[in-house]
């Protein structure tokens, strides 16, 4: 049996045909942790991306490759992200997950018509270059599951990285250089103006895109030029509805795992009048004893939030609470920045009015409104007021009650008595302004096709 490949971790490079590649210039993003300057990345421009082509599809021996890397792979990501050592270690199992479980899945020609005189099969073809342009929260997680469904649909791939994130990307493709042949797959990392580049070049087929809706809709309007296939996976602003016969307090932890910077953390909860003060004192009470901590702490759950940008949106949200006249139930506007990282106080806010920013922008941080409801058709009604539809979820002893409920949500993912519950066969993806397409599962799969009508007519 042969020995999974081990790589170093303290040099980064483009991977391009199987090589390392340096470019020209290069760049470094920074530790959220302590602001201190991670390593040098490469900066590609133009001429790095016409040299990306070729297939094939080793991902088993991938997937050995990652695990025999877990640990470096894991704080590494710890460094880049600013996660705490158990969310790092949770990402890399998610993607371990989707190592091992894409390469199962198959998409079967279809046979609509069989008959004497004809037969029509639906069959599925690779596109051609695809590129995954990924955001700096789950940079792992969020690339692999474009990375192997495109590969295994017979595609090559280029996986462009966050510039605030790019370490463990060009890692994971120094790795696949070690199994994949030369082109199948390669990484680019750049500044911000290496997206636009791809997806305005004529020789990418897809473009599967994760990142915000702003952003997303640049996506869509530049691979108009050349009909590109896009898939947009983007914001979201979920809803959970807590009816008034739960006890939980699983609410807090997918409210702020990963500090509120997760498309799918719980982002509005709606909980039934005759539990609300009882609920969000137990939701209180659970946020207070999660720790704040760094990448090095074993037991923070809390983490600085990822990049300077994103820090200074949130002070927008907090800065609210005063001009806004919002109640807090825990935290509240932070003082002026002490000491290294970007670390904000974790934040509930005590029912605000439905229209304040709180409830209808996606903070992306740790701060969440928790707001009353009294009647099943209002709360739907509230629920679906918003321009994104990824994820929402209904809380209830009556699972009957809650499914009657869940089936009204306008979401990619509905869930009941859960959130944030997801699968490498089951695709995930956005409603309205959350997405377009779907990643993952058989119509991830597909997603990375030409679906393709094939007649055949049995005598000439
Ligand atoms: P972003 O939109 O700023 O950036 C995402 C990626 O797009 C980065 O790699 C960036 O370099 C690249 N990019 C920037 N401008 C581009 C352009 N004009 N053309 C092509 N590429 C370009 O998003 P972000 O701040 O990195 O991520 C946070 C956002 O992502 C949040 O809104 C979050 O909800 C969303 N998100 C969605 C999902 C999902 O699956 N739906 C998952 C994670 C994050």
């Amino acid at each position: 049996m042969s020995v999974p490949p081990k790589i170093t971790f303290t040099t980064f490079h483009n991977i391009i045909n199987n090589e390392l590649a340096n470019t020209a210039t290069t760049r470094h993003a920074i530790c959220p942790s302590n602001e201190e300057p991670l390593g040098e990345v490469p900066v590609s421009a133009k001429g790095d991306v016409d040299r990306a082509d070729e297939r094939a599809d080793y991902l088993n021996k991938f997937a050995d490759a990652i695990e025999a890397n877990n640990d470096e792979l894991t704080e590494l990501l710890g460094k880049e992200v600013g996660k705490p050592p158990q969310a790092a270690g949770f990402e890399l199992s998610l993607v371990i997950g989707l190592a091992r479980e894409t390469p199962k899945l198959r998409l079967k020609e279809e046979k609509p018509i069989d008959d004497a005189d004809r037969t029509a099969i639906v069959r599925y073809v690779p596109l051609g270059v695809g590129v995954g342009i990924v955001p700096w929260n789950f940079p792992l997680t969020l690339g692999i599951g474009k990375l192997l469904p495109a590969l295994l649909a017979g595609n090559t791939f280029i996986w462009k990285p966050s510039p605030y994130s790019p370490y463990t990307a060009l890692k994971l493709a120094e790795l696949g250089a070690k199994v994949f042949p030369p082109g199948v797959f390669q990484a680019l990392s750049g500044d911000e103006s290496l997206g636009p580049l791809l997806t305005a070049h004529p020789d990418v087929a897809k473009i599967s895109f994760t990142g915000s809706v702003e952003t997303g809709k640049k996506v869509m309007s530049a691979c108009a030029g050349t009909l590109k296939r896009v898939t947009l996976e983007l914001g979201g602003n979920d809803a959970a509805i807590v009816c008034d016969d739960v006890d939980i307090d699983s609410v807090a932890f997918l409210s702020f795992v990963h500090c509120g910077q997760i498309c799918m953390n719980i982002k509005r909860i709606f909980v039934h009048e005759n539990i609300y003060d009882q609920f969000l004192a137990a939701m209180v009470a659970t946020t207070k004893q999660f720790k704040t901590g760094d990448h090095n702490d074993p037991e923070a759950f809390f983490c600085p939030i990822q990049n300077r940008m994103q820090y200074e949106k949130l002070q927008k949200f907090y800065s609210q609470i005063g001009e806004e006249g919002w109640k807090t139930a825990l935290g509240g506007e932070p003082g002026p920045k002490e000491g290294k990282g970007f670390y904000m106080p974790p934040t509930i806010i005590d029912n605000p009015p439905d229209d304040s920013s709180i409830v209808v922008d996606e903070p992306f941080g740790p701060i969440v409104p928790v707001l009353k409801w009294t009647d099943d058709a209002d709360v739907i009604k509230r629920a679906n007021a918003s321009k994104l539809g990824l994820g929402a979820s209904v809380w209830s002893k009556d699972v009957a009650h809650a499914q009657r409920l869940a089936e009204q949500l306008q979401a990619g993912s509905i869930w009941v008595n859960t959130h944030f519950e997801l699968a490498p066969n089951v695709p995930f993806g956005g409603h309205k302004e959350s997405g377009l397409g779907m990643d993952w599962g058989e119509v991830g799969l597909k997603g990375w096709c030409n679906p393709q009508a094939y007649w055949v007519k049995h005598s000439s």
